[in-house]
């Protein structure tokens, strides 16, 4: 089985990499803190590398230990977590080099790039599969281990509240209650605060947003000069893209942010009926999940939006 020889490949290596997508956000961080953990709980030393590490997620046990990069230039294992495809893997040059590969993940889109692919698409969070593989390895889901599985679960399912939560999902939770894990703090710190420079594109963005298409599509953007003038820093667009869904009979919020002041735009999309945005977003090389996506696509502004919009206008009724 599958876990079998995962947990074979992490005993025999010595040297290990955990990796997970650009930009990551509380799945892919909870995961990479929570992969380390219960590596040295298994007697490990392993890497946790993450670029840019956003701030909001400086509290999680284990955050001291990511590093930015590895004089590591062959690790005898890399695992790439949360991550649908080779191309979008942050420290990737570990990935390719690495002797053997782990590829854990929730994306249905996922390319099984690794040697051993253990992808899961109806897990509401990669970090909710970590959980059974964990299980597995009868390691203790101790309380530093629970906090970083349940950022992931938190942050993926939109505060418990998105479709694929399960009863198990609360069970699991109810679990981490009774061993110390304050659910509530890491709600305030994941959900619920937002940076002085999130909160000023904020305005930004209600500001420019457009309702289209007899109201089921919202769309907004932001440029680079507008993360230069708020100070933007990693992490700080999370979660705009949410604005123009709550917004009654939206169908489809497309949130649009240039990337490196270059006529190119990273999109993030959000559904809340039966439009599978994860199609849409394949059709330009890009992926995620049924409600829930990305791309990126080249153009300006208002290239951009057409090309999109025309793919959500063929899907809607
Ligand atoms: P977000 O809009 O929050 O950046 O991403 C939503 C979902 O789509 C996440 O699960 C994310 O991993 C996935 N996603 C975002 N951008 C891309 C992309 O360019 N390619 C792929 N394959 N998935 C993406
Ligand atoms: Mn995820």
């Amino acid at each position: 089985m599958t876990l079998d020889t995962i947990g074979e490949e992490i005993k025999k290596a010595n040297s290990i990499a955990i990796l997970a997508h650009e930009s990551p956000d509380g799945d892919a961080i909870g995961s990479v803190l929570a992969m380390g953990l219960a590596l040295e709980n298994m007697g490990k030393q392993p890497d946790r590398i993450i670029t840019e590490y956003p701030r909001k997620f400086q509290f999680l046990p284990g955050a001291d230990k990511v590093k930015k990069e590895s004089q590591v230039e062959k690790y005898d294992l890399a695992i790439a977590l949360d991550c649908s495809d080779l191309r979008r893997l942050d420290g990737k040059e570990y990935f390719e080099n690495a002797h053997k590969t782990i590829v854990i993940d929730h994306h249905s889109t996922n390319t099984m790039y690794g040697d051993i692919n253990f992808v899961n698409p109806v897990a509401t969070a990669c970090c909710e599969i970590l959980i059974g593989i964990f299980t597995y390895f009868e390691l203790d889901i101790h309380q530093d281990l629970g906090t970083c599985i349940l950022t992931g679960i938190i942050t993926d399912t939109g505060g418990f509240k998105y479709q694929g939560v399960t009863a198990e999902t609360f069970e699991f939770t109810a679990e981490l209650l009774r061993k110390g894990v304050n659910v509530s703090e890491i709600y305030e710190k994941v959900l619920e605060t937002r940076t002085r420079s999130n909160f000023e594109l904020l305005k930004r963005i209600l500001n420019r947003m457009e309702i289209l298409e007899n109201g089921k599509v919202a769309f907004t953007y932001i440029t680079s000069q507008d993360e230069e003038e708020v100070h933007a820093e990693p992490g700080d667009h999370e979660g705009l893209v949410e604005v123009g869904r709550n917004v009654e009979g939206v169908e489809v919020s497309i949130f649009i942010r240039q990337i490196d002041n270059e006529a190119k735009y990273k999109i993030s999309m959000r559904s809340t009926s039966d439009i599978n945005v994860s199609d849409i977003c394949y059709l330009f090389g890009g992926g995620g999940h049924p409600r829930a996506a990305g791309c990126v696509i080249q153009g300006t502004v208002e290239q951009v939006k057409e090309k999109i919009i025309q793919e959500v206008r063929n899907r809607l009724n």
